[in-house]
């Protein structure tokens, strides 16, 4: 169905343009400026497309319990499922900094499906570990519990946007 495709697109070039974004940074820090400026039109570019796609996406992806419920259920146990074989490839390549990356952002998602089990509360804030993406609500934990970053780490979650 043309949603389904939608949907599928929208996910493919947000990865791109992810992507391109990271290389522009990396073309910058290595001195490439002309490749650099190519990569962040890439990025930009890739960034409208997906944005253009999400318009047409919102409010056409089902009705909002629904999409919680894929969100924090079937999609995220695919995605840990996924994450737990590529953290054992690169241990078993011997990319060790890459395992452990891939590893915390297993732990991540499952602390988000704990997180999702309780209902989520009106107002509720949500603070975001900028280092491997741990969220915990209100205010930030001690040390992050995957990656044990401090609490300066932590930055709220976005507010709630684009509203129409
Ligand atoms: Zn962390």
């Amino acid at each position: 169905m043309p949603l389904a495709e939608l949907a599928q697109a929208f996910v493919l070039i947000s990865q791109a343009a992810t992507r391109a974004r990271a290389f522009a940074q990396k073309a910058a820090q290595d001195g490439h400026e002309a490749d650099a400026r190519l990569l962040e039109a890439l990025a930009a570019s890739q960034e409208t497309q997906a944005g253009r796609l999400r318009l047409l996406l919102r409010g056409k992806i089902g009705p909002a319990e629904q999409n919680k419920a894929e969100a924090f259920g079937p999609a995220l146990e695919r995605l840990m499922a996924d994450l737990s074989a590529l953290a054992t490839a690169a241990q078993d390549d011997g990319q060790a900094v890459a395992a452990r990356a891939l590893t915390n952002c297993r732990q991540v998602a499952e602390a988000l499906r704990a997180l999702a089990r309780h209902p989520a509360v009106t107002g509720q804030a949500y603070q975001v570990c900028q280092v491997c993406g741990f969220v915990q609500p209100d205010a930030p934990p001690e040390r992050c519990p995957v990656c044990g970053a401090v609490p300066g780490k932590f930055a709220p979650a976005g507010p709630i946007s684009e509203k129409q």
